[in-house]
């Protein structure tokens, strides 16, 4: 699924250039002319769930608001695909669980149920040629290398976590000594089990689209740290379980369903096909030129991925810890493949449809099939340093390898599915990578001080600025919320 449009733009604005550098803007002198004007309190940059959520608190605190969003649908890396008549499956964000209040209330707001993730019989362990059961229920096998990856993990992490501020990762006490370490060094000083790294890998990269050895740990304790609310610390658990955590619950409709109908209440407010291309500050005002409108505001919020706010021109110039930031933020790699079969024929066997393994490319997997089970439908996440070298092979082999590892966890049933579809988020020219931005190595005690520092009428919102469930739908909805706290208090100074 390739946002085919934008794609076109992107490769002739890189042509009319000329340069090495690709901007994703239509500049085009006839596309200038026929650009409308607004003028409105405060513009947004994005319509994902942190831009619609910031407007959302700020058209009700009365003020007016224009969010300019660069595809022609609101929701960005969530997206429902439509399997049959009146059924969807998500390509991008999709789980909730306890403790993410804010995304929770504003499904509830606009009318969108939960149902619980399907998590009943045995989830599959394939690890060192050998294939185990182990309970949905407790999510723990038996098995000594998943123990040491995990039980280390939750036992050592955790600790170190709860001495990781979340609004101020760069202030633990320990921030110099974590944030020099890779995740990886972790790994290879606590897991002396080569297969329980493999599993610890194999969770990085269905956590962050990265390995170990790019994110750094003071990064990754943050991000601990974060799966939590404001009474619940965050836990390595919590990420990782289904019933009870990170995966708890879906959404009745998919999780685009909520931006959708978010949106709707906000009517004319959201602008679609209108790529911000620069955002110049004035005194006392600033102007967001996108491709389809030109929007005067007393203050902006600009909630895209990092990688995407790094590409606008801001005038003056963005202070350059906040460039470097935008640029050290790097994009996850994570694909989701999933295939459509009549029925959900794992569960007559008992299974989960979870599975893990150190088999790739589908490394992690889960049951994605609607509410009653009709038809039945299954994921692999392909993430990290395989979602690269999968990324090159054609359609045929990915199916192949994909459905390779399906019947290795759910026997021959799993060799023949009905349909088949993926997304490869790289390849968004509006999103560049999931499932979230991380930093590597120095980037969060350097550059951390500026993810939500207003840069002038400037303010940052997206899931990477959240200080609770960081990288989550949860995360985009309570950075918006805060944006919009930010930007009120700005409004009542000037
Ligand atoms: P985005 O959703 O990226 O929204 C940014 C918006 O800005 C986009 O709509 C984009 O089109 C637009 N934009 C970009 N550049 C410009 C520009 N120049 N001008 C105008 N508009 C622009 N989260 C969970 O909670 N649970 C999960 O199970 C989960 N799994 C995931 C699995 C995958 C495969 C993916 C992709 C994500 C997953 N996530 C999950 C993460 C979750 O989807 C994101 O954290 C969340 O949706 C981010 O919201 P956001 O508003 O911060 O950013």
């Amino acid at each position: 699924m390739n946002d085919r449009t934008t794609r076109r733009a992107f490769i002739a604005g890189g042509a009319a250039t000329g340069a090495g550098v690709l901007l994703p803007f239509d500049v085009s002198a006839a596309a200038k002319r026929r650009r409308k004007r607004r003028s409105v309190d405060v513009a947004i940059v994005g319509g994902g769930f942190a831009g619609l959520s910031a407007a959302r608190a700020l058209a009700r605190a009365g003020k007016e608001v224009c969010v300019l969003e660069a595809r022609d649908r609101v929701g960005g890396r969530t997206l429902n695909h439509r399997v049959q008549k009146g059924v969807v499956a998500e390509l991008g964000g999709e789980y909730v669980g306890p403790t993410q209040d804010r995304i929770l209330a504003l499904a509830k707001d606009v009318g969108v149920d939960t149902f619980k993730t399907y998590n009943e019989g045995s989830n599959v362990l394939y690890l060192g040629g050998r294939r185990s059961l182990y309970p949905a229920a407790t999510g723990l096998s038996d098995d000594p290398d998943f123990q040491q990856a995990f039980i280390t993990a939750v036992v050592k992490l955790d600790p170190m976590a709860a001495t990781v501020p979340v609004a101020a990762p760069w202030k633990a006490p320990r921030a110099a000594e974590w944030d020099a370490m890779s995740a990886e060094d972790w790994a290879q000083a606590n897991l002396p089990s080569p297969n329980a790294r493999k599993i610890f890998a194999v969770a990085w990269e269905a956590l962050f689209g990265a390995e170990p050895r790019q994110t750094s740990l003071l990064y990754a304790l943050a991000y601990i740290a974060t799966a939590g609310n404001e009474t619940t610390p965050g836990s390595v658990a919590r990420l990782f379980t289904t019933g009870g955590g990170a995966q708890d619950s879906r959404f009745v409709g998919g999780s685009q369903r909520v931006a959708i109908e978010v949106a709707k209440r906000l009517g004319r407010q959201v602008v679609l096909g209108s790529p911000v291309s620069e955002i110049e500050q004035h005194r006392g005002r600033v102007v967001v030129t996108s491709q389809r409108m030109i929007v005067e505001a007393r203050q902006v919020i600009v909630a895209v991925p990092p990688a995407l706010a790094a590409r606008i021109d801001f005038s003056p110039k963005l202070p350059r810890g906040h460039r470097r930031l935008l640029k050290k933020i790097v994009p996850g790699h994570l694909i989701k493949w999933e295939a459509v079969y009549d029925t959900p024929f794992w569960r007559a066997q008992g299974l989960s449809g979870q599975a893990v393994s150190d088999v790739g490319p589908a490394n992690t997997t889960f049951d994605n099939s609607p509410p009653g089970g009709d038809p039945g439908v299954v994921f692999g996440f392909v993430g990290g340093d395989s979602a690269r070298s999968f990324a090159r092979l054609s359609r045929s082999r990915r199916r192949e390898a994909v459905l390779g590892n399906f019947v290795t966890f759910f026997g021959d049933e799993a060799r023949g599915p009905r349909d088949s579809f993926e997304m490869d988020w790289t390849t968004e020219a509006w999103t560049r990578g999931c499932p979230v931005g991380s930093m590597g190595r120095g980037v969060m005690r350097k550059y951390g001080p500026f993810l939500r520092k207003p840069a002038g009428r400037v303010h940052w919102a997206g899931t990477e600025t959240a200080t609770y469930w960081n990288g989550y739908m949860d995360g985009a909805v309570r950075s918006g919320e805060a944006a919009a706290k930010q930007v009120l208090a700005a409004l009542r100074r000037s």
